[in-house]
Parts: C-alpha cells; sequence; structure tokens
C-alpha cells in the first residue's frame, strides 16, 4: 500500500517531521506543533483537519471559555493552578 509522503507539510500548528510508523494499518507522523511539543497523528486525521494542533489549540479554548465564565467570580489562585494544566486538573480544583 502506497502512502503519502506528507513531511515538511504544514496542518494548523503542526508541522510534519517524519513518518512514525503505522497503527493497525495507519500511517502516523511525528509533527512538531508551534508551542514546541511534538505529537504523532494518523495521517487521517492530518488531511481530515481534525489534528490541527498536539491538543493545545484545545486547551487555549477552554481555558479562554473558564476564564469568561468565571469573571464574575475571580479566583487568581485557581487561574494559576490552570496555566499549563489540563481542563481535566482544573475541573478538579472546582468541584
Ligand atoms: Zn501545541
Amino acid at each position: 500500500m502506497s502512502k503519502i509522503d506528507l513531511t515538511g507539510q504544514k496542518f494548523g500548528r503542526l508541522t510534519v517531521i517524519c513518518d512514525a510508523g503505522r497503527n493497525r494499518g495507519h500511517v502516523l507522523w511525528r509533527c512538531a506543533c508551534s508551542c514546541g511539543n511534538e505529537t504523532i497523528v494518523f495521517s487521517g486525521n492530518l488531511r481530515n483537519g481534525k489534528s490541527r494542533s498536539c491538543g493545545c489549540e484545545h486547551a487555549e479554548k477552554a481555558r479562554r471559555r473558564w476564564l469568561h465564565k468565571h469573571k464574575a467570580n475571580p479566583s487568581p489562585y485557581l487561574a494559576d493552578r490552570y496555566e499549563g494544566g489540563s481542563i481535566e486538573d482544573l475541573e478538579d480544583l472546582i468541584r
């Protein structure tokens, strides 16, 4: 089965670095995200636009939504804790 070489191509924040093998017949690519992380993604997810960052894009959107929602009741402690954390960590804090 031939595959399309995506090396060097950009998809959102991701730039394809090299082939990362296969998983159950799906081609994987090692990608560099503009935030500095590296991630492995499925070829199909790159090409259909599902994978556009290492996950940081999603985290930033979630963080903005969260900060907007809590504007009426700001908690610097929670906001600080959330810097660099995941949305799951944050949900644990506000539960
Ligand atoms: Zn990223």
